[in-house]
């Protein structure tokens, strides 16, 4: 019998006293006491001379997995104060702390990384090989291969500092002038982001004029994100240019931990498979009673799943759905509830959307949300529960092999949401019901591998071009254009020439190309859902052995060593793409 559960989340059990809290001010103070230990020992590191000299090796990697983990531990904390109350000011100085915390690590590993550069490569190799860094050695081997095709340290703090006012400056200008535009509908003065969500209005002729006024609005304003995006791009190549990186996927690949030859396959074989969505949007244009669909129109509801569950009835479900792939994740999921790892509460003064954050040193994690009870927030808490139970599983690794990328951080939350969606759909009461479920499903597909690759696309050939130099608004709308005509297979009768300027994702200067890694993780986790459907209940395990090495292996070694598969070959692919296609399949049939 499972016990109510309470939609308010207890983050007095981490630090009594939120932020007033006297505990917390304790655990800073000591975390910066630590952050100078730290310091000290990189600034008196010499690179070591032989495999003997490993005391300050040791000493730094001890001192630096506790920092890390309390700079986490605080930063989580810090997050869920000023996401269950927007107006809380302390929270705001809160941050501020932990964001000069961060930036003293940051400085302190890119000196820590250039000593590991200068270690002879034979030294290197078998220190690597003893037992305090054999655990962690992928890890450290990163950080120093990273290093080694950077330039000096002197250059690259020059990069840095320069970069605050250069490289992120426009990154920020860019938020700067977003927030000032606005748009006037029916005498509504709207913001961009409020416009924007009335592009998935069930009504037409809003979602048009919604569409007509972001069009004039971004084209009006679309010269002054031509000069952020242009600089900000040219910082970015200028950078590579004086690293000798040729490729400007370098970065993200690196950062994702994947080749570009696993990149190429995958979109290979997703432009393949495109020719199976073709029919789909025509049959989605006709049930909107149109002769093509628009840009617009591909995200548009279908119609409405009216069945709603209360938290309880979610979080029931959830849990049953779960048990039937992996008791250890039902458990898991039924502990979060009864401990009130989760804020789901729908009331005034939260932070919009949802996320799962990490509290390491204390070895819990915080979920935060607002459930209204459709089947997207029954599947959105699934999907935050399944990014809980990947942190679950590494809390007994070392700190710094706790570390994953964007493209496997999705993994465990899309595995999460998939069963629950699946089930739902198994469920569903009526044939309408069952419908909406199912296109909500294939449209996330279309999502992926149409939206997400025009802007892969777009920003491949961009970032091209723009090592000749400026490209124009003109150019920049084409290459837009193009590129969206391109990944839609030219199903489409208008296209969003300002997309460039609109989404977010294009000016993020922290990670570069914040494209592929999505429909990577999409997929990915396609995969490994049809192994675990076809390897029964004995998956569990090998699911979780999977998640614990996603901090320390490249992609394509995890995916060999825990599914037995090549990314670089398309089969994997394929097979990721088949599942897919059954969803479709199911939905084309009902229609
Ligand atoms: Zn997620």
């Amino acid at each position: 019998m499972m016990g109510t559960y309470a939609l308010t989340w207890d983050l007095d059990s981490i630090f009594r006293g939120g932020s007033d809290s006297e505990e917390l001010k304790d655990y800073v103070r000591k975390t910066e006491r630590y952050m100078d230990d730290l310091e000290a020992a990189i600034r008196t590191f010499t690179p070591p001379k032989n495999t003997d000299q490993t005391e300050e090796l040791n000493k730094i990697v001890e001192i630096l997995q506790v920092v890390s983990k309390k700079l986490s531990e605080f930063g989580a904390f810090v997050s869920c104060l000023s996401a269950q109350n927007v107006q809380d000011k302390k929270a705001n100085m809160w941050q501020s702390k932990r964001s000069e915390l961060g930036a003293r690590l940051g400085n302190g590993l890119t000196e820590m990384d250039q000593v590991f550069v200068q270690v002879d490569d034979d030294v290197w190799k078998s220190l690597l090989n003893q037992a305090p860094f054999k655990a962690i050695s992928f890890v450290l081997n990163e950080r120093r291969s990273l290093a080694k095709d950077k330039l000096e340290v002197g250059k690259e703090s020059l990069i840095n500092d320069l970069g605050v006012d250069g490289y992120h400056a426009w990154g920020q200008m860019y938020d700067a002038l977003v927030a000032k535009l606005s748009i006037e509908m029916n005498g509504e003065k709207l913001s961009v982001g409020q416009a924007s969500n009335r592009l998935d209005n069930p009504d037409r002729s809003v979602r048009k004029e919604a569409f007509d006024k972001l069009q004039e609005t971004w084209g009006e304003a679309s010269d002054l994100f031509t000069e952020t995006l242009n600089h900000l791009s040219g910082f970015r190549l200028q950078t590579y240019k004086h690293r000798k990186w040729e490729n400007v996927l370098k970065e993200p690949l690196d950062y994702n931990r994947m080749s570009e030859k696993t990149l190429n396959a995958m979109w290979e074989t997703i432009t393949e498979y495109k020719k199976h969505y073709v029919p789909y949007m025509k049959k989605k244009a006709e049930k909107l009673g149109l002769e093509r669909l628009s840009f617009y129109d591909v995200e548009a509801p279908f119609g409405e799943a009216d069945q709603k569950m209360s938290f309880q009835e979610g979080a029931e479900f959830i849990i049953q759905q779960f048990r039937k792939f992996s008791p250890k994740m039902a458990d898991f999921a039924e502990m979060a509830f009864e401990k009130r790892w989760i804020e789901a509460e729908d009331r005034s003064g939260k932070q919009p959307g949802g996320f799962c954050t990490s509290f390491p040193d204390s070895g819990e994690t915080r979920i935060f949300m607002t459930y209204s009870g459709s089947p997207s927030s029954v599947a959105t808490l699934a999907h935050e529960l399944g990014h809980a139970y990947h942190q679950h599983v590494m809390n007994e690794l070392p700190e710094l092999n706790q570390g994953y990328a964007m493209n496997v951080a999705e993994t465990a939350s899309t595995f999460a949401e998939m069963i629950v969606a699946d089930a739902a759909v198994k469920e569903a009461s009526t044939e309408a019901e069952k419908m909406v479920l199912l296109e909500d499903k294939v449209q996330r597909s279309v999502a992926f591998f149409m939206n997400i690759h025009a802007r892969f696309l777009f920003e491949t050939r961009f970032y091209e071009e723009r090592k000749q130099g400026v490209v124009s608004t003109e150019r920049l709308n084409e290459l837009m254009t193009e590129a969206q005509q391109e990944a839609y297979v030219h199903t489409l009768d208008e296209y969003d020439p300002t997309f460039w300027a609109s989404k977010l994702h294009f000016h993020i200067t922290d990670v570069p190309f914040y494209n592929f890694p999505y429909t990577f993780g999409y997929l990915f986790s396609m995969g490994i859902y049809a192994k675990a459907l076809e390897v029964g209940p004995a998956f569990e395990d090998r699911y979780i052995a999977l998640l614990q090495d996603t901090g320390r292996m490249n992609v394509e070694d995890l995916a060999k060593k825990h599914l037995d598969v090549d990314l670089e070959e398309k089969d994997f692919w394929v097979h990721a793409l088949e599942l897919c296609l059954s969803d479709l399949e199911s939905f084309m049939d009902l229609v």
